[in-house]
């Protein structure tokens, strides 16, 4: 393959982002020690901004959009890894700083990599992505902070969406009587299929609330932001805490501290992008164990390369139910 097929987001003089198909050669791809061939990608929330054209989230043009990737190893000059290897690579500033994974190739370094864990092929990595990723951390950074099923319910906001839906199939398998705030009620018997045990209106959390409610649950995962998770902190109880992972609803924080000096609770903040590499291995081991597969199957739909920029605005008028896997080659 001398040239592949990749796409690209460049910037006009006026300022204006494009973002267009084009076909390109290995030579013209950023520097690293391991060439990918990449078979599959996905589509996040990220995804979605940066394809409409309007995000700040390049850095540099031109720039090859998509966060994350799974393939094949081509070429190596990093130790950790041979030709035939299967790995998959998440954020690390991919379509920010450094071509992404919509192209048929990706030239990355090594130290980004991970090898497919065991049971997890690339299309399971990619209907897992940065945004089952994100979920799995999030579950980490809770049970790090020392909680357990035992302590009370867990909250997931933004329930049917990518982190959202496997956030819940994730808190369920592990124990947890999970309470999913969503604003399509009519996915209320997918979400119960992932695991939910109760199902709550968006609306409910969304809406400018007291700094301190009725202590609903001891842990949640929210990937909202704004009033939703200032609402979710208000309703936790006494040392429990919200892991934010998202901003879905708005990057605004419009609460004050009650919650955290009078009850204790915690909000921990969450980062799959720079994510140190232990944590990562740690994410996938725990993903590649405790993630149901046939529930991950359940929320995931595939779609051609061609297919991807028609997504972008599905994910970010929240029309996208779970996750969905780009084939890219
Ligand atoms: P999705 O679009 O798949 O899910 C977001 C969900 O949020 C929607 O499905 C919807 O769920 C809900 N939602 C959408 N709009 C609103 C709104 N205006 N008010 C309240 N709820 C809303 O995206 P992802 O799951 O891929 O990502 C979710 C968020 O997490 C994004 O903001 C993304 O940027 C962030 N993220 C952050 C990461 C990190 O490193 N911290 C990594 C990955 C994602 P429902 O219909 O059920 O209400």
């Amino acid at each position: 393959m001398s040239t592949f097929k990749a796409l690209m987001v460049t910037k006009d003089e006026a300022g204006t982002q494009h973002v267009d198909w084009t076909t390109i050669s290995e030579t013209e791809l950023m520097d690293g020690d391991v060439t990918v061939r990449v078979t599959h990608s996905t589509i996040n929330y990220k995804d979605g901004l940066v394809l409409s054209g309007k995000s700040g989230v390049p850095r540099k043009f031109p720039m090859i959009a998509g966060i994350d990737l799974a393939g094949v190893v081509e070429t190596s000059a990093h130790l950790g890894f041979k030709p035939g290897d299967m790995v998959l690579l998440n954020g690390y500033g991919l379509s920010e700083t450094h071509f992404g994974g919509y192209a048929e190739k990706a030239r990355v370094k090594g130290d980004w990599l991970i090898k497919l864990p065991t049971g997890i092929d690339a299309h399971h990595a990619m209907a897992i992505g940065t945004a089952g990723y994100t979920a799995m951390l999030s579950v980490l950074a809770l049970e790090k902070h020392g909680l357990k099923p035992s302590d009370g319910p867990a909250l997931v906001t933004g329930a049917a969406g990518g982190v959202g839906s496997v956030a819940i199939t994730l808190l369920a398998k592990l124990g947890w009587h999970v309470i999913a705030s969503t604003g399509r009620i009519e996915e209320a018997d997918y979400l119960k299929s992932l695991g939910a045990a109760e199902i709550i209106e968006r609306k409910e959390l969304s809406e400018p609330g007291r700094p301190l409610g009725k202590e609903r649950w001891a842990a949640g995962i929210d990937s909202v932001g704004s009033h939703t998770l200032v609402n979710a902190i208000g309703m936790t109880k006494a040392h429990g805490a919200i892991a934010c992972c998202g901003l879905a609803q708005g990057m605004d924080l419009p609460g004050n501290v009650a919650p955290f000096i009078l009850r204790g609770v915690a909000l921990l903040g969450i980062d799959s992008v720079m994510c140190p590499m232990p944590l990562r291995l740690e994410a996938w081991k725990r993903l590649s164990v405790d993630l149901d597969l046939k529930k991950l199957d359940a929320m995931t739909r595939t779609i051609a390369f061609s297919e991807v920029i028609g997504e972008a605005a599905t994910i970010l008028k929240g029309g996208i139910r779970g996750r969905v896997v780009v084939n890219i080659g």
